[in-house]
C-alpha cells in the first residue's frame, strides 16, 4: 500500500459518522449534488460541504468549482463523484474446487481477474491457493498494484466478520476457523472476511439492481439455499450475523433430515443433494444433478416431481420472508438458476399461495450471477468494511 492508499484508508476508517454516511452515499450513488447528499443522508447541507472537503483533499472524490444558482447564492449544485481508481480492493470467491479473485476499482469495476481449481478444500490449502492467485492479480496491475486497500473475501456458511472467524461451513468442511487473520498474515493486506450470499447482496446493492431499490432479497438455490437482505438502505445480518437464513426454516416433512442435523428444513428437500438423493431413491441407482436435470425435462414423474417439490418449498419460504420483511424486489440467484424453468412455475405458485395481501405484488426475477459477480460482491463487502 503506497503513502496515498494508507492516508486514504486512514481518512475513510477515522471519519466522523457524517463523515462516513457521505462517503458511503458518494460511493454507491455517484455523481451526486451535495443536496441530494445532505436528503439522503438527513445531514444539514454545511454538515455535508464540511465532510466532503477532507474527500476532496484525498483525492477519493471529485468535485468540480460549485456552481452558483441564480437567486441561491452560494449554494453549490455540480455534482460531487468518487474517483474510481483512487483504491483498489481484491476481492475473492471460495467455492468447494476454486477460488476466483477480482482486483476492482471503488464502483467496483473489474481491472483484473484470475482463478485457481482446488485439489482440496482444507483451510491451508485454500490459504495457499488465495495467496497464488493474488500474486498473479498483483503482477497483471503492475504499478497501479500500490493502490490495493485490502482483501474481502467471501464463503458459504455462518461467518462472523468481526472476528474473521469461519463459525462453520458445512459445504467446506471447516469449524472455527480463524481464516481471515490467517490470511493477513500471509498476505500482509488487511482481509475482510464475509458470508457469499451477504457479499453478493453488497455487490447487488452496488452494481445490480440495488441501485434501483432501497430493499430487496436475494435467495440462492443450488447446493444450499441461502439469503441476502437489504432494507432500507442496509445490508441486514441481524446481532448473530444469520438474519433471514430461510434454507432452515422449517416447511418441510419432519422426517426430512437437514445437512445442518434439523429436521424439516428447506434445505433438506430443496438443495441439489436433496434433490439428488429423491431422484436416485426413487430410480434405486445413483443419479446426479445433471442426470436429475435430464430426466426432468424428458418427462421422467419422479424427478419432476423431485423439482416440484423443491420448488414449492423454496417458493413458500420466499412468501414468508416477503411476509415478515417486505422488499420490493426478491432476485434469486445460485448455480440453480441455470435450471429455473424447472422450478419456475411451481415456484411462484406456491409464493403466491402463502404471500399475504399486498405482499403477493413483489416480482421474482432470476438473475444468472457469474462466479467473477460473486468475486465483485467481496471486494464490495470489503470496501464496505471501510466505511463501517
Ligand atoms: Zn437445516
Amino acid at each position: 500500500m503506497d503513502h496515498d492508499t494508507a492516508t486514504r484508508t486512514t481518512l475513510i476508517r477515522s471519519a466522523s459518522d457524517a463523515g462516513s454516511k457521505v462517503f458511503a452515499t458518494i460511493l454507491t450513488r455517484s455523481p451526486i449534488s451535495r443536496i441530494d447528499i445532505a436528503r439522503h443522508t438527513g445531514l444539514s447541507q454545511a454538515a455535508v460541504t464540511k465532510a466532503v472537503s477532507p474527500l476532496v483533499a484525498a483525492g477519493l472524490v471529485d468535485a468540480p468549482p460549485a456552481a452558483h444558482r441564480d437567486g441561491n447564492p452560494g449554494r453549490p449544485v455540480a455534482p460531487v463523484s468518487i474517483i474510481p481508481g483512487a483504491m483498489i480492493m481484491l476481492g475473492v470467491k471460495v467455492n468447494v474446487d476454486e477460488v476466483i479473485a477480482v482486483a476492482t476499482d471503488l464502483t467496483t469495476a473489474v481491472l483484473a481477474a484470475d482463478h485457481r481449481r482446488l485439489d482440496a478444500h482444507d483451510p491451508e490449502s485454500v490459504l495457499d491457493a488465495i495467496v497464488d492467485v493474488v500474486a498473479t492479480l498483483e503482477l497483471e496491475l503492475g504499478g497501479r498494484s500500490a493502490a490495493i486497500a485490502g482483501l474481502g473475501v467471501s464463503i458459504s456458511g455462518d461467518v462472523d466478520t468481526d472476528t474473521g472467524v469461519v463459525r462453520e461451513s458445512a459445504l467446506m468442511g471447516w469449524h472455527d476457523e480463524p481464516f481471515a487473520g490467517r490470511l493477513q498474515d500471509r498476505l500482509g493486506r488487511p482481509v475482510t472476511l464475509e458470508n457469499d450470499v451477504h457479499a453478493l447482496t453488497v455487490g447487488e446493492h452496488w452494481f445490480g439492481v440495488g441501485l434501483g431499490t432501497d430493499s430487496f432479497a436475494i435467495v440462492t438455490i443450488g447446493r444450499g439455499i441461502g439469503s441476502g437482505l437489504h432494507l432500507n438502505g442496509q445490508v441486514v445480518t441481524g446481532a448473530y450475523g444469520v438474519a433471514g437464513e430461510i434454507g432452515h426454516l422449517p416447511l418441510a416433512d419432519p422426517t426430512r433430515i437437514c445437512p445442518c442435523g434439523r429436521r424439516g428444513c428447506v434445505e433438506a428437500v430443496a438443495s441439489t443433494g436433496a434433490i439428488e438423493a429423491t431422484v436416485s431413491a426413487s430410480h434405486g441407482r445413483e443419479i446426479g444433478i445433471d442426470e436429475a436435470v435430464r430426466l426432468a425435462h424428458d418427462g421422467d414423474p419422479a424427478a419432476m416431481a423431485a423439482f416440484d417439490e423443491a420448488a414449492t418449498l423454496i417458493g413458500t419460504a420466499i412468501a414468508t420472508l416477503v411476509n415478515l420483511t417486505g422488499p420490493q424486489l426478491v432476485i434469486i440467484g445460485g448455480e440453480g438458476v441455470s435450471n429455473f424453468d424447472l422450478f419456475d412455475a411451481t415456484l411462484r405458485s406456491a409464493f403466491e399461495a402463502h404471500a399475504f395481501g399486498a405482499a403477493a405484488r413483489c416480482p421474482i426475477v432470476a438473475r444468472p450471477h457469474t462466479f467473477e459477480d460473486w468475486a465483485r460482491g467481496a471486494a464490495a463487502a470489503a470496501i464496505q468494511s471501510l466505511v463501517r
